[in-house]
């Protein structure tokens, strides 16, 4: 199945992420330099060598932010950052200094790291954890107060997280779809046809079927724009219908929908469009008489780019056309499909 996850806002979180992380481990670098040489000074030199092995880890991190791809370099900084906290609270029960203080960083790095979720639990374990520590080191009250610190701030990170996320998914939801139809729109389509054409895409073909409603233009002028907007969304419930859950619909254009088979064989797209047309068909419209007419084009890797199949699957809509409407043709070489009007433009970006 074609991998619309890399979409375009999971690539912004990377880059920001990316970017956060390459901040933040020249600031502890720089911070470090600074309480390494301070510790040094005062002579504490087991607190200066902590921060010297956590300014070794903050360059090692910053070499691996401009090296690493930037999701795997984003998750390489922050994971450091946990682990190393987690090892702080050791270093600090090991050598009797209070370390409580750094453990207060612990969830936002969370939040970077992992869903809302299991950030939660992480934060708690870990708040659990430092509170033991602390436990052993000061008296109750100092735990006291650390664990209603701590504690406070998980609950608005933890707030500020679920809130983000939800709003990152309505807003995903919202630039994914159509919102008259609801099938995906136009952006997602050229998205998957980038993920398609990636050299990181494994899919070896793709058939496409586009999708016209018959004289809609005569619907439109016979019952009004909003009927003909109330078809195009039943349209496109029923053709959902028809689809397996894992196999995109998109509204293409106006009244047109194209549909993507990623690694289908050779006669399904064929078959899955005589079957939508037939449903579209039959289907009650509420006294409108509604047909399609599908276009069937096929791209294997390396024969050919996916502009080719997307013509090629236009051109059999306009046989489909041509030859009376209310059909799904696909496109066949040996038939020389030809057509005489200006190709609608497929655009790859
Ligand atoms: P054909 O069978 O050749 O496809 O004829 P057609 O009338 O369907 O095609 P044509 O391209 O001539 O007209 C399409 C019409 O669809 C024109 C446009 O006003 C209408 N349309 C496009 N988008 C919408 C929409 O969102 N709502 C409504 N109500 N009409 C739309
Ligand atoms: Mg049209
Ligand atoms: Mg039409």
């Amino acid at each position: 199945m074609l991998d619309l996850r890399r979409d375009s806002f999971s690539q912004l979180r990377d880059v920001l992420r990316w970017r956060v992380a390459l901040v933040l481990s020249v600031l502890i670098s720089v911070l470090m330099v600074i309480l390494g040489g301070l510790n040094t000074r005062m002579g504490l030199a087991d607190t200066a060598l902590l921060a010297w092995v956590v300014l070794g880890i903050a360059v090692v991190c910053i070499l691996g932010l401009l090296v690493l791809p930037k999701a795997q370099g984003g998750t390489l900084f922050f994971l450091s950052i946990a682990l190393l906290l987690v090892v702080v609270m050791a270093f600090g029960l090991y050598h009797g200094r209070n370390m409580q203080h750094w453990a207060y960083i612990f969830p936002p790095v969370l939040i970077f790291l992992v869903r809302s979720g299991p950030a939660l639990a992480g934060m708690i374990v870990f708040g659990a954890y430092a509170s033991a520590v602390t436990a052993l080191l000061l008296p109750a009250i100092e735990v006291v107060r650390f664990a209603s610190g701590y504690g406070l701030l998980v609950c608005f990170m933890y707030t500020y997280a679920l809130l983000q996320e939800r709003a990152a998914s309505m807003l995903r939801y919202h630039s994914d779809h159509d919102a008259l139809s609801n099938c995906l729109n136009r952006r997602t389509f050229n998205e998957a046809l980038e993920a398609l054409a990636s050299p990181r895409s494994t899919a070896r073909s793709c058939t496409f079927l586009l999708i016209d409603i018959d004289h809609f233009k005569s619907i439109n002028d016979q019952h009004g724009h909003l009927v003909g907007d109330r078809i195009i969304t039943q349209v496109a419930a029923e053709l959902g219908r028809l689809l397996d859950p894992g196999t995109p619909l998109f509204r293409y254009g106006g009244e047109e929908f194209a549909v993507m088979l990623v690694d289908a064989g050779d006669e399904v797209g064929p078959a899955l469009g005589e079957r939508l047309r037939a449903h579209v068909a039959a289907c009650d419209f509420q006294g409108v008489q509604v047909t399609v007419s599908i276009g069937v084009g096929r791209w294997h890797a390396g024969q050919g780019g996916l502009s080719v199949a997307l013509d090629q699957a236009d051109q059999a809509l306009y046989d489909a056309k041509r030859g009376g409407r209310n059909r799904s043709v696909a496109f066949a070489p040996s038939t020389g499909a030809t057509r005489s009007d200006p190709s609608p433009a497929v655009s790859l970006h």
